[in-house]
């Protein structure tokens, strides 16, 4: 089996639907398959209340997957990682993967290089394209510097645990008449290493802003909360997600799951409002590959204005209401 799967996707499913980043991962890990004649694997993280047959492999199969490896989540800690490097572990060990694919998200950015070290491969974060080299080597590139430079990665291990970002890979079509096949893989029971004393969920509400095809972020120069509150008007008014950099995060003004940068969220939407933002590294690491980015900003030497496509010199105060005026005529 293991000379022919050559790709595997490590799913952690939430309830009984994949989100739109692992069929993307999943699309990837389809194209590495069939450059190497091969087969994609998935390993999906599986809720115990859910039945995988019903809805889940059925789907991951028509998206690309010829075999389906599930495992019960009623044995894992979501916050003590070590029982899900040891399932994916053994997966890879499984199918001996030349590519093991996960989200670039928190999560697979958490595992990966647990599970890479552990499986003694070679890591490649943030991986933004897949392509191959004549003689069909695998390479990957990657975006460093704040999204001002990239990488191109050939891995030099047998095995290559790589993050993707979001939206650089198309899910594949539904093929409704593709077979694959299902079996469940056995959890080894860990002890725990730490305790959960408590969780506190926060309730998701509008577009995803991993998903959202407008972002429109706010910083610093936003002021406060209040500012926050006509950003929201303008990506209510474009159907986008709201997102902050680190200081207004770190400030208290809005949730740390909005901050996107190097340390929180990578987004690429087709297009990322910085209103009120310098534009640190640190940040442009985390929209650096966004389509096209429109920076507001009172100073004109400040650096995002280099990163972004259209810029506006101004008090977002009063630039703001206007676009938002504007934007419901139109949209
Ligand atoms: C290891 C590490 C990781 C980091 N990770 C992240 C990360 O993930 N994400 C992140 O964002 N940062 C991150 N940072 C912090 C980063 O270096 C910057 O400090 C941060 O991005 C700056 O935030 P800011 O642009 O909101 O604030 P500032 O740099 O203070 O910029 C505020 C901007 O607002 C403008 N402004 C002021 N008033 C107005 C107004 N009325 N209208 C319009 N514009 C106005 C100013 O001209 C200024 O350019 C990280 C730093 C480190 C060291």
């Amino acid at each position: 089996m293991s000379e022919r799967i050559n790709s595997l996707v490590v799913i952690d499913v939430h309830g009984s639907e994949c989100s739109l980043s692992d069929l993307e991962c999943l699309s990837a890990a389809f194209t590495v398959a069939a450059q190497n004649d091969g087969q994609v694997a998935v390993l999906a993280l599986i809720d115990p209340e859910i039945d995988v047959d019903l809805n889940i492999a059925p789907m991951l199969i028509s998206k690309g997957a010829d075999k389906v490896f599930w495992a019960s989540k009623e044995n894992l800690a979501e916050h003590d990682l070590g029982s899900y490097v040891q399932v994916v572990s053994e997966a890879i060990e499984k199918v001996e993967p030349k590519a093991v694919f996960l989200t670039h998200n928190n999560f697979g950015a958490d595992l990966a290089p647990r599970v890479a070290f552990r499986s003694r491969s070679a890591m490649v974060t943030s991986t933004q394209a897949v392509s191959f080299e004549d003689k069909g080597e695998m390479l990957l590139t990657r975006v460093c510097y704040g999204g001002r430079a990239e990488q191109v990665i050939k891995p030099a291990t047998p095995t290559v645990v790589v993050t993707l970002r979001e939206k650089v890979f198309e899910p594949l079509e539904d093929n409704e008449e593709r077979i694959g096949e299902v079996s469940e893989l056995g959890v080894q029971t860990l002890s725990p290493r730490v305790e959960l004393l408590e969780q506190n969920r926060e309730e998701q509400k509008g577009v995803r802003l991993e998903n959202a095809n407008v972002v429109v972020s706010g910083g610093r120069g936003v002021g406060g909360p209040d500012g926050f509150e006509q950003l929201k008007e303008l990506a209510e008014c474009l159907n986008g997600a709201l997102g902050a950099s680190r200081v207004a995060c770190d400030l208290g003004w809005v949730p740390h799951s909005w901050q996107v940068g190097l340390s929180g969220k990578t987004v690429s939407p087709d297009l990322y409002f910085a209103v009120g933002i310098s534009g640190a590294s640190h940040h442009l690491a985390g929209c650096g590959s966004a389509k096209m980015i429109v920076a507001i900003n009172t100073d004109q030497d400040a650096p995002i204005f280099s990163a972004a496509k259209y810029g506006v010199v101004g008090d977002y105060s009063e630039l703001v209401p206007a676009l938002v005026a504007e934007f419901k005529k139109i949209v």
